[in-house]
């Protein structure tokens, strides 16, 4: 009787064990690229207790059920759209260089192929279907600076941002595009009429943030900027403005979140000041919503959001089966690439800047805010060069007219698409 029993729970669990072994999210392949990409995985998303029906679905190949794409200011959009959610991988070629992300069983449907004979479609990306159940994108990388992939659900699909070579000028228009592509922007529709806009400068009151050596405190920092930034916004664009916190008080993330909610902000800008342990280290980073891109930028996470590593690693995992933050993550990005692009060229008219480039963490302030947002780690108080900067008001000044710059080419950008 025991001895059955037994063996039924054994069998059971060798079963079990196996449909986990299968089902388990499948691993993107490391490549050489630099640090700064955001090496997100699709996974396969399956029930266990419908495992057998779900593998044998799971072999059909997923349909690539159409191409969208679009160029914005900087940089390049192309979209996706599956059938279901597919697992990839990802490797770096030499000769040319490009990287390949292969779509494991997965086929291009007949919209899918259409797109791809477009006149528009932009010509660092090429798309193939080496047989009947893969799907590979080749990314040029000769002609790309910088890309992401971001996978996201509901409805399922597989975000490729790419920003052409300066040299590239051959890229398609944005105006050319935007006309074109009519039904581009599903996910980012909702988003797409900014009346109110959030600022939030980082920490307050007790919580000084980082600290220079010549005793600057980041909060005193993050305030002056965000005011200046204010000031610019509702003079040259009309737009609301609201702040987390106006004085030199203590403000906790989660009052900053629901503050941002309760007045129904539709960007959210935190602005930070970045410390590193290492005082030759200086730049601007621009982060939006995620999986963190590299262990510096988890670490740079954990400490606005004042929570150990283990705990900011863990929150991530929240986000994966949320609709509402992957409509988000995309305006985000949208976001963070424009924000980015036009603080660098701003602000080299002055200084040498660094550019950390677009980064991912799991911020708290991003991910409980609703409304698209970016934090930007304006420079590094712990670079000497940096924090002296950071007490002239001209640099202030400056820094605040690069992040209004950012916001205003953003806004334009999606208010012209939206009519
Ligand atoms: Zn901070």
């Amino acid at each position: 009787m025991m001895r059955g029993l037994r063996q039924v729970i054994l069998s059971f669990l060798a079963i079990f064990g196996l449909s986990l072994a299968v089902l388990c999210p499948l691993p993107s392949l490391a490549d050489n690229a630099p640090a700064l990409r955001q090496d997100t995985q699709a996974k396969v998303y399956l029930v266990s207790r419908k495992a057998r029906t779900s593998i044998k679905k799971a072999t059909k190949p997923v349909l690539v059920k159409n191409l969208r794409f679009r160029a914005y200011p900087g940089y390049t959009r192309l979209v996706l759209d599956l059938q279901r959610s597919v697992a990839f991988t990802k490797s770096r070629k030499k000769n040319p260089d490009r990287i390949l992300v292969s779509l494991r069983n997965a086929r291009l449907g007949r919209n899918a192929r259409a797109k791809l004979r477009d006149k528009e479609f932009p010509r660092e990306i090429a798309i193939t279907q080496p047989n009947a159940h893969s799907v590979t994108v080749s990314l040029d990388m000769e002609r790309i600076s910088d890309y992401k992939l971001l996978p996201l659900r509901r409805p399922d699909r597989l975000v490729v941002d790419i920003v052409p070579r300066a040299s590239a000028k051959h890229a398609p228009r944005p105006k050319a595009s935007a006309t074109k592509l009519t039904s581009f922007g599903a996910a980012g529709r909702s988003f797409r009429t900014i009346k109110t806009i959030i600022l939030d400068p980082g920490h307050g009151g007790k919580d000084p943030g980082a600290i220079g050596r010549r005793g600057s405190r980041e909060k005193d920092i993050t305030l002056k900027v965000a005011r200046r930034l204010r000031d610019l916004i509702v003079q040259r664009l009309g737009k609301k403005v609201l702040l987390t916190r106006n004085r030199d008080t203590f403000v906790d993330l989660e009052a900053r979140a629901n503050f941002a909610n309760k007045h129904r902000g539709d960007l959210f800008v935190s602005i930070h000041v970045n410390s590193h342990p290492r005082r030759s280290t200086r730049g601007l980073e621009v982060y939006h919503f995620g999986k963190a891109s590299d262990p510096e930028a988890l670490q740079v996470a954990a400490r606005e959001n004042g929570t150990p590593i283990e705990n900011t690693v863990v929150s991530w995992q929240y986000l994966v089966a949320d609709m509402l933050t992957d409509k988000k993550i995309e305006a985000s990005l949208d976001l963070a690439w424009t924000t980015r692009k036009a603080m660098i060229a701003r602000l080299n008219r002055h200084y040498n800047v660094v550019d950390h480039g677009v980064k991912t963490a799991p911020f708290y302030v991003l991910k409980y805010t609703t409304m698209p947002g970016i934090l930007a780690e304006i420079a590094f108080i712990s670079n000497p060069a940096e924090e002296r900067m950071m007490r002239t008001n001209t640099y202030l000044a400056r820094m605040a007219l690069a992040i209004f710059e950012g916001l205003k080419t953003y806004v334009n950008t999606v208010q012209t698409a939206a009519r």
